[in-house]
């Protein structure tokens, strides 16, 4: 399963430009709304000992003490005919907020995406996407006037009369990609690596951001040489991920070693190893408290990608 995607809402992406009609959504009896904090979505624990939380929709009558500008809001769609609009209270404090909080928290959609319904944790990972990009452009890159919101949140406009630039909410394309070395068939292995980043005993799958005037197949090349010294053949796409954490898509790729003699970069990477299916066996889950490595974390398409490698390469054997 492949997290954050196939969101079932109806994106109404040309009625949504049209201000009366998302007035009129927003106005509606069944119109809900997810709220959000410095990317942190407002949810509950009904029951701490289950560990899943209670995503929280809230009626408009429930945050009218807010009172939300449109600046503040983004429309995210229809589910079924419901809207369903992310209120951002990165801002706001003071009693309003104290009134939605009662015995709700902001949670951070990454501690808890796996153990959410998976449309549930698609919205949230809509909703986070589109509130960050919203706070991060609020002035125009061309002319460094303030920019507001349109079409629900899905563009933003320079108000400088002399520029009016439209601003659209960027994706940064990412690569992700399982390196095997088939050179003995008998002993397929697949390359792992630890980000500096990762926690300790995290071992994944190697990516990285595309360079402007690359293709996705160079980018897959130039990053498995720059961080593992080793040269790819073969390189086949193998699925996709919206990966709004804050702005990605990850492009995932699967690619043949040339070479088998590791060299780790030993800034972004900082260990790096073959493993056969066995081993993969043996790896822990990531956050679990042994001491030997752990497979990449549930809701990303490394996980996928290195389980549907370990699928593979069992039957046969
Ligand atoms: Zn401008």
């Amino acid at each position: 399963m492949i997290y954050y995607r196939e969101l079932k809402l109806d994106r109404a992406s040309e009625s949504r430009k049209d201000r009366g009609w998302l007035e009129r959504q927003w106005t509606q009896p069944d119109c809900r709304i997810l709220v959000l904090r410095n990317d942190k979505s407002l949810m509950r624990w009904r029951d701490r000992e289950a560990d899943t939380p209670e995503v929280i929709k809230l009626a408009r009558a429930e945050i009218e003490k807010l009172e939300p500008g449109f600046d503040h809001v983004v429309f995210l769609g229809l589910d079924d005919s419901a809207p369903l609009f992310a209120l951002d209270v990165s801002q706001q404090h003071g009693q309003g907020l104290e009134a939605v909080f009662r015995s709700n928290e902001f949670v951070d959609l990454r501690d808890v995406g796996w153990l959410l319904d998976a449309q549930q944790a698609a919205q949230l990972a809509y909703a986070r996407g589109l509130l960050f990009w919203n706070r991060h452009h609020r002035y125009c890159g061309v002319c460094g006037s303030p920019t507001r919101s349109e079409n629900g949140g899905h563009m933003r406009r320079c108000t400088s009369h002399s520029c009016g630039r439209m601003h659209f909410p960027r994706t940064d394309p990412a690569v992700i990609m399982l390196v095997e070395d088939l050179s003995d068939p008998d002993r397929p292995r697949c390359l792992l690596a630890r980000n500096s980043r990762f926690p300790r005993r995290v071992m994944s799958t190697l990516a990285g951001f595309v360079d402007p005037l690359e293709s996705l197949e160079e980018t897959v090349a130039r990053e498995v040489h720059e961080e593992c010294g080793i040269r790819v053949g073969e390189i086949e796409y193998q699925a996709s991920q919206p990966w709004p954490f804050p702005s990605s898509i990850m492009l995932g790729f699967r690619a043949r070693a040339l070479d088998r003699d590791i060299v780790v970069d030993g800034v972004e990477i900082e260990e790096a190893y073959w493993f056969e299916v066995e081993q993969l066996r043996e790896f822990g889950e990531w956050g679990d408290a042994g001491d030997g490595f752990c497979l990449p974390r549930r809701d990303s398409i490394a996980r996928y990608l290195v389980e549907s490698w370990i699928a593979e390469n069992s039957v046969d054997r």
